[in-house]
């Protein structure tokens, strides 16, 4: 592929989030609707209230660390019973955590990508699958979402290799969806070994190998991941062109510093010519700043054109405080209007 043809193509490519732990608790940083507290790897144990539980097994890890503690339990036979209990309290917990009824940036976030677009996270929290049920209510020209650890509120069918919601029926053999196993922390992960989660990274890596821009919010890529990130870096990997307009863009909490970025996500921006941009705030993101629209902003700001302009149809926090859906498809009618009659533009 030529130069010329790069920048034609750019605008159709797709957006690929990839979401951590780090984006619920941005989410919901006092909790969920009932003020449960989205946990992070290292303050986990205590979070779920664990802690008396784990500390009586004999042994274990002194640490609050899930990672940690996990991966020596599920190398000890004799604590089998107890692996499965603290397995059954993930699933319970992740299971009851729930949207408010206010709006979130996992809202805004649904709604600012289009069907060509992917969401993929690392989370168990069924919070992502809520807001696009909400955001459905506005549009159907949604992005899709993969589940790379499994997730409490995905069902999947193994004849057809379908998934939804997990109370749904199976779209093309009409039996009930079953529940996903949730891919728990343990250091040397299998993305193989499970077939829904294996489905799940090859759509990933699909996606990857085709985005010109990849937004990673909330999740560092620790080097436990070791696995995933060798996945994720040889899918960009297999574009076979150059990534010369190509982004990796992360989001990370305001006092993230910058000596922390993960050098899985150094790698990546070193294929892609060094293009790498950190944001304090997902409203700083390329989706927030033109929602449903970013690679077409991208493309007119700086590839096809030098275009100064910001878009006039921007997500902020005033959409969040003002808190309505009504004033939110209000906002966005103009560019599904346009979606209609097959115009993408940027206004
Ligand atoms: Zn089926």
């Amino acid at each position: 592929m030529n130069i010329e043809q790069m920048i034609e193509i750019y605008p159709q490519r797709p957006h690929l989030v990839i979401l951590g732990a780090g984006a619920s608790k941005d989410a919901m940083p006092d909790g969920d609707a009932n003020g449960k507290p989205l946990p992070v790897m290292s303050e986990f144990i205590s979070t779920l209230n664990l802690t008396d539980y784990i500390g009586k097994i004999e042994g274990v890890p002194k640490t609050d660390n899930i990672e940690d503690v996990y991966s020596w339990l599920a190398n000890q036979e004799r604590f089998v019973d107890e692996r499965i209990v603290v397995e059954n309290e993930i699933r319970e917990y992740f299971s009851n955590i729930t949207l408010p009824d206010t709006l979130t940036k996992y809202d805004l976030l649904v709604l600012s990508l289009r069907q060509k677009d992917c969401i993929a996270t690392f989370n168990w929290d069924g919070l992502l699958v809520q807001a696009y049920q909400r955001m459905q209510k506005i549009t159907t020209d949604l992005p899709q979402m993969v589940f790379l650890h499994g997730n409490v509120e995905v069902g999947y069918c193994p004849e057809c290799k379908t998934y939804g919601y997990w109370f749904a029926k199976c779209h093309k053999c009409g039996e009930q969806l079953q529940s996903v196993p949730l891919l728990y922390p343990v250091k040397n992960k299998n993305y193989q070994k499970n077939e829904f989660i294996s489905e799940q990274w090859k759509i990933l890596e699909d996606f990857i190998s085709k985005a010109a821009l990849i937004t990673i919010y909330g999740y560092s890529a620790p080097k436990t991941d070791i696995e995933a990130i060798n996945i994720l870096k040889k899918a960009f990997a297999r574009l076979g062109t150059p990534r010369y307009f190509d982004i990796i863009e992360i989001i990370e909490h305001p006092k993230f510093d910058t000596k922390n970025i993960s050098e899985a996500w150094l790698d990546l921006s070193e294929m892609a010519r060094d293009h790498l941009e950190l944001r304090r705030s997902v409203f700083d993101s390329y989706m927030f700043r033109s929602p449903r629209r970013s690679l077409e902003f991208l493309h007119k700001n700086r590839i096809a054109s030098s275009w100064w302009g910001e878009s006039s149809i921007k997500f902020t926090q005033e959409d969040i405080n003002e808190d309505k859906i009504s004033a939110l498809e209000t906002k966005i009618l103009p560019l599904l209007k346009n979606e209609d009659s097959g115009n993408p533009d940027v206004i």
